[in-house]
């Protein structure tokens, strides 16, 4: 008799070091050492961005195996052994949670229970309570917060839309050491491969995005459309230290999961959201380099920013008027002694409001600009001496330095979940 059991493994990191995906990638080679492969793609979700407690990009990880019933306990001692001698035990916020779930089914309330945690904020309570009562198995480590995430990971079925990403990780003598990774290859791989693979290369910046800067054993992510064209972009790239292993998840990067359509008194805190209305007052820039504008619907105001990296994305917001029609998408950002600001992601210009600018009529003689004589005495000619007692000031459209169109921050200020434009081809804004 075999048996299918789903996996959900979180909160194994902390800002020292160690990653989620690895845990799932050593779980997942060490099964294999035992024979046991999993069914497709393991599975890399990230949660709400917003979350505050979240030690880099709120990930979690999840697989299914189908094994003989006699060798499921030999799955879980792996993966827990895994788990316990892996993760950052010893600093306090990390608190790994594992779930083993023994259906092949996902229920629909663990499904809406993913969605939230991907949303919206979950207590622990809620997580134990609902894996009680869909019979899965919840393996807490310390404090085991992490079974919120793991839970979720298991949860997320990955139909609609999704991406893949490769990771290749270091050998643990080269953890927290630069990366070496032949910058010239990353290039002509983008070259080669954009936009099925996609956001590799910071564009404006000349930025590699591939390798991150922190000190954990990923050497390098690619993110993509498709496991062959990751594979084809792994082969491309020199890699100037040595790879100890490799895996592919499938995961719901780029898929804009995240954000929730609401009106400007529905925005709660610790939350991503979509927003449409108008723009309130002409932009302001506030030190830093910030640029701020403040958005109005039927039911409130709202400020959002476009911070100083943002770069090019910050001079289209700056060039938005009062009275322009947009929307936004991004995280409600909440702190004390600020009001309560929109975090932008992504700007549809929708409809620009017509700018007019005054100018002092021309003279109907001569063409020379007229003076004005004071307020209700008219216009004259200080060329031809003609005066002109009615003439009236002429109003002008003002070109504007903004078109109608979606435009989003640069890689290096996108969020794991944030959907690139250029992946952009079944959903409007
Ligand atoms: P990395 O991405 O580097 O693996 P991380 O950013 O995923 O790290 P974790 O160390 O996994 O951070 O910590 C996130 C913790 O927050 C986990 O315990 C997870 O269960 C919990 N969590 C995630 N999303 C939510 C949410 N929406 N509500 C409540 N708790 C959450």
């Amino acid at each position: 008799m075999m048996e299918v059991l789903q996996v959900g493994i979180d909160d194994t990191d902390s800002k020292r070091g160690m990653c989620t995906t690895y845990v799932g990638a050593v779980t997942l080679d060490r099964l294999r050492e035992r024979g046991i492969e999993v069914e497709g793609f393991p599975k890399l979700i990230r949660l709400n961005p917003m979350w505050p407690h979240k030690t880099r990009g709120n990930c979690a990880v999840s697989f299914t195996v189908k094994v003989p019933a006699p060798s499921v306990p030999l799955v879980k001692r792996i993966v827990l052994d895994t788990v316990g001698s892996l993760a950052e035990m010893e600093v306090e916020t990390t608190n790994p949670g594992v779930v083993f779930y023994p259906s092949p089914e996902i229920p629909k309330e663990l499904r809406e229970y993913t969605r939230r945690v991907i949303q919206e904020v979950v207590e622990l309570e809620e997580a134990e309570s609902l894996a009680r009562e869909i019979g899965a198995e919840v393996h807490k480590f310390k404090l085991g917060r992490g079974v919120i995430g793991a839970l979720a990971a298991i949860g997320h079925t990955l139909e609609r839309d999704f991406t893949y990403e490769l990771l290749a990780y270091r050998v643990r003598e080269n953890w927290g050491k630069p990366r070496r990774v032949d910058p010239s290859s990353v290039l002509e791989m983008d070259r080669l491969t954009y936009p099925q693979t996609f956001d590799n290369v910071d564009r404006e910046s000349g930025e590699i995005r591939i390798t991150p800067h922190t000190p954990c054993p990923v050497l390098y992510g690619i993110r993509g459309e498709s496991p062959e064209v990751l594979l084809r972009a792994h082969r491309l790239l020199r890699t100037l230290e040595p790879v100890e292993r490799i895996v592919i998840y499938k995961t719901n990067q780029g898929t804009d999961e995240h954000l929730r359509r609401c009106r400007v008194s529905e925005i709660r805190p610790y939350t991503s959201v979509i927003l449409e209305g108008r723009v309130a007052g002409d932009p302001r820039v506030i030190p830093g380099g910030h640029v701020i504008f403040t958005l109005e619907d039927e039911t409130g105001r709202v400020d959002c920013a476009a911070y100083e990296p943002t770069r090019r994305f910050r001079e289209v917001v700056k060039a938005l008027r009062r009275g322009d029609r947009v929307r936004v998408c991004g995280g409600v950002r909440e702190e004390p002694g600020i009001p309560r600001t929109i975090n932008l992601e992504k700007l549809s210009v929708l409809e620009l409001a017509p700018l007019l600018k005054r100018r002092n009529p021309l003279c109907p003689r001569c063409g020379k600009s007229l003076k004005s004589e004071g307020r209700g005495k008219g216009y004259s000619c200080k060329r031809c001496g003609a005066h002109f007692p009615q003439a009236k000031p002429e109003l002008l459209p003002v070109e504007r330095k903004v078109e109608r169109g979606t435009f989003e921050v640069p890689p290096r200020c996108r969020r794991h979940l944030a959907k690139p434009l250029v992946r952009e081809v079944h959903r409007e804004y």
